[in-house]
């Protein structure tokens, strides 16, 4: 039985990052920028005004002048005169400051009368203008690798960059197997369940910006499981869930390896999460996964994650693990890397009472995983433990 750590680096190993691909803005959210994007042009591309208001010499903005106003400026429509001593133009947010002007004095700190405006007492400091470059400028670059979220979009957007190179979206094949398992939705026989898994997963990786795409049920016998595997084809990484134990029905790993599967390795020293299996199959990485609802999605965390990071472009780096204190006295731990599904709350972590692999709705309240490294002693509340948060 290998550790965790282990596991990483056989699993990192399998995959590498894949190719890119073009794709406009509008479509590039999520997706993982590999080149870095360059501003093709200044923003604001000039001086711009930051209110509405008058455009005035600065020393011409004193509380009692009065000003003669010489035209106007609007967003899109600027005033190609020159603003003088003893004048101003009318101007409004994002019209571009006129010659001569150097800022702006808002509409309320005027009164005004036909073409005559005169500034009040308290009249503010701010020169209310946004000067050119302010947000960036012409060649400025937003850095890669990143996953681009809206603020990115948004930003990139403004630097005119339409197009942008992009990892192409890992493909991942899920597999759910067993005889018990009908799909959500289906009517299951008295002594069936639904497949709850393979839906966590999908969701899981598509979150991280891979294309996740569910396969049949692969019943527990040889013929189904050898279909099963062929509608997997063109994956970039095929991830079985159950069926991965010693027992008489569990398949997995002897039909992947009459397919050809090279086998890495078999267990990983875990909780939960032991049956761990993984190697090359084809061109594709092969991660089989056990059964039970909470090692699969545990396991996603753990080892898809960062195999899916790693795909994209992003590096081969394990998740960053948070600390938190905790909440109460802790028993020592088993022989075992143990990921205890664990609540953190103002800095403090509780794990959940119980800590059973199938069940999902302690899994669903868990907002962490709590990790204790094998052999651990017993813990004191208040400990620094690390967990991954979910
Ligand atoms: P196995 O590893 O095939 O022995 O499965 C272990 C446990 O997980 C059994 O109770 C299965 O019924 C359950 N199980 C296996 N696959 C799934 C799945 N895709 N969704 C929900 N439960 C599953
Ligand atoms: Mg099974």
């Amino acid at each position: 039985m290998i550790t965790v750590a282990e596991a990483l680096d056989h699993l990192l190993s399998l995959v590498a990052p894949l190719p890119t691909e073009q794709v406009g803005l509008a479509e590039a959210a999520g997706r993982c920028m590999v080149a870095p994007a360059k501003a093709l042009r200044d923003q604001p591309p000039f001086a711009a005004s930051a209110m509405d208001g008058y455009a005035v010499r600065a020393e011409d903005a004193k509380p009692g002048q009065t000003l003669t106003v010489i035209g106007e400026a609007a967003a899109g429509h600027a005033f190609d005169g020159t603003v003088e001593t003893g004048q101003a133009a009318r101007i409004f947010t994002g019209a571009p400051l006129p010659q001569g002007a150097t800022r702006v004095v808002i509409q309320e700190d005027v009164t005004c009368q036909g073409d005559q405006i005169s500034i009040g007492e308290a009249l503010e400091d701010n020169p209310f203008v946004r000067p050119l470059g302010a947000d960036f400028k012409s060649g400025q670059e937003v850095s890669a690798p990143r996953v681009l979220r809206a603020t990115d979009i948004a930003l990139l957007a403004a630097m005119n960059i339409s197009e942008l190179t992009v990892t192409r979206k890992p493909q991942v094949a899920l597999m759910s197997t067993g005889d018990e398992l009908v799909m959500p939705g289906d009517t299951p026989a008295p002594d069936q369940i639904i497949v709850s898994n393979t839906y966590g997963l999908k969701a899981m990786l598509q979150g991280m910006g891979a294309d996740a795409r569910i396969l049949p049920i692969a019943r527990d016998n040889r013929a189904s499981l050898e279909a099963c595997f062929g509608l997997a084809q063109g994956a970039d990484l095929v991830v079985t869930i159950g069926g991965a134990s010693v027992g008489d029905h569990d398949l997995v790993g002897a039909v992947a390896a009459s397919l050809g599967m090279e086998r890495r390795f078999y267990k990983v020293a875990m909780r939960p999460g032991k049956p761990l299996m993984a190697g090359r199959m084809g061109d594709a990485a092969m991660v089989g996964l056990p059964g039970n609802p909470v090692s699969a999605m545990v396991c996603g965390h753990v080892f898809l994650a960062p195999m899916i990071r790693a795909m994209l472009g992003l590096g081969k780096t394990l998740p960053p693990r948070h600390d938190a204190r905790l909440a109460h006295d802790l028993d020592s731990s088993g022989p075992r890397d143990h990921y205890m599904r664990a609540e953190v709350k103002n800095g403090e972590i509780t794990p959940e009472p119980r800590q059973d692999s199938a069940l999902l709705s302690v899994l669903a309240n868990a907002n962490a995983l709590m990790i204790r490294p094998a052999g651990d002693g017993p813990r004191k509340a208040g400990d620094v433990m690390q967990y991954l948060p979910l």
